[in-house]
């Protein structure tokens, strides 16, 4: 941004837009970051721009590097007290937790939990997010990953498979599968230019049994995933927790580690991934309970969120909906499992009174 022109002359025209940046950026916010860069050369024009391009109802921000989030703090910091329900510059996300012998119950009713699937974001330290990341640094961070998931062993252990080196039946089969994602059409990774050099450096790493799963330069640096069919969430966490912890410390041994702040618990290139990352979800089928009028608001007041049977985007297919926490922020790892476990139970309770033709509301959540 040449240094001759005010901050009035470069601020974005907003018409319609409905974005939480559009409704915190004042001129006077806007003034104090709009030539500021980081270490990386990220400036806040990178970091808003999906919030220019996309009109609809989005966050509308994105974090270049891990700089972004206290250089922009200004933007940043009222997003977040805004997308997250609260959270103050004083507030602090808590520690991670990853313990599944903490869990209670987890083991769903088969009938109706079809799978279980648990993921995170991660980013490698010093290299700059998909909006910001150069052709050479998205290879080191596949290098990075790739280097350290060779160290996994058991279970656990397994073989990275680039997208460049997949035909195209082998990829089509892997996103049918649920396993793998598809080329980013959403306004997050497009308005951010996130998808560029696709598909330089992006691929899976999975083991054996396709249980545990790694996504290399996606919207993330890397996703780790635990997934398996049927309804045992608590060891979907155990082995999730176990391979994350693991991957960690091997990544340490070659000097290497996540971004990772202290107020924001784990950085992600949308900060409404930050503090765990964590999306736990269950393939649940809910066939009475899907036609039922209040199932939106039953989702919602159980702080539950849904996507359809092929995720974010997607319809449901039989009545089979992807169920998880809404939240990222604010509670632990073990914290988000549990309400997720909690509220699948609350929900096939629901299922199972419909199937008897009895009335759900004394099982509706408060304020439903
Ligand atoms: P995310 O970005 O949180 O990883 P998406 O909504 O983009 O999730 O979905 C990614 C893939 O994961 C999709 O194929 C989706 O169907 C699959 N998926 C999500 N939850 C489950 C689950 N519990 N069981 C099986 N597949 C799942
Ligand atoms: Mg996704």
């Amino acid at each position: 941004m040449p240094m001759d022109y005010t901050a009035q002359q470069n601020f974005p025209t907003y018409t319609t837009h409905d974005n939480k940046v559009r409704k915190h950026l004042t001129l006077e916010i806007y003034e104090k970051l709009y030539k500021k860069v980081t270490p990386n050369g990220v400036t806040v024009d990178k970091c808003i721009q999906p919030s220019v391009d996309f009109t609809g109802k989005i966050v509308g921000l994105v974090a270049g590097d891990e700089e972004s989030y206290t250089t922009f703090a200004e933007i940043f910091d009222p997003v977040l007290d805004d997308h997250h329900l609260g959270f103050s510059k004083t507030d602090k996300h808590p520690p991670p937790e990853l313990d599944a012998d903490k869990l209670v119950g987890g083991n769903l009713d088969e009938k109706y939990v079809k799978s279980c699937r648990i993921r995170t974001g991660r980013s490698v330290r010093g290299l700059c997010l998909p909006p910001s990341i150069s052709r050479a640094e998205r290879r080191e961070v596949e290098q990075v990953l790739v280097d350290a998931l060779a160290g996994l062993k058991g279970d656990l252990a397994g073989k990275y498979y680039p997208l460049l080196k997949m035909t195209p039946q082998e990829e089509k089969q892997l996103i049918e599968d649920h396993f793998l994602f598809q080329k980013p059409t959403g306004h997050l990774m497009t308005n951010s230019n996130a998808v560029r050099d696709w598909p330089d450096a992006r691929g899976i790493w999975h083991n054996n049994e396709k249980t545990f799963l790694i996504w290399v330069n996606e919207e993330d640096h890397c996703r780790v995933i635990s997934m398996q069919q049927g309804g045992d969430m608590k060891l979907t966490f155990e082995r999730f927790s176990r391979g994350l912890k693991e991957i960690e410390k091997l990544m340490k041994s070659k000097g290497r580690e996540f971004m990772w702040s202290e107020r924001l618990g784990f950085l992600c290139t949308c900060p409404t991934n930050i503090g765990t990352g964590l999306r736990c979800s269950a393939h649940i089928q809910l066939k009475k309970l899907a036609k039922h009028p209040k199932f939106d608001a039953i989702v919602v007041g159980l702080k539950l969120q849904k996507r359809g049977t092929a995720g974010e985007h997607t319809a449901a297919v039989d009545d089979i909906y992807d169920i998880s926490n809404a939240a990222r922020l604010k509670s632990s790892e073990r914290e988000f499992v549990q309400l997720v476990i909690d509220g699948l139970k609350k929900l096939i309770e629901m299922e199972k009174r419909l199937e008897e033709g009895k009335s759900i509301d004394d099982l509706l959540p408060p304020g439903v």
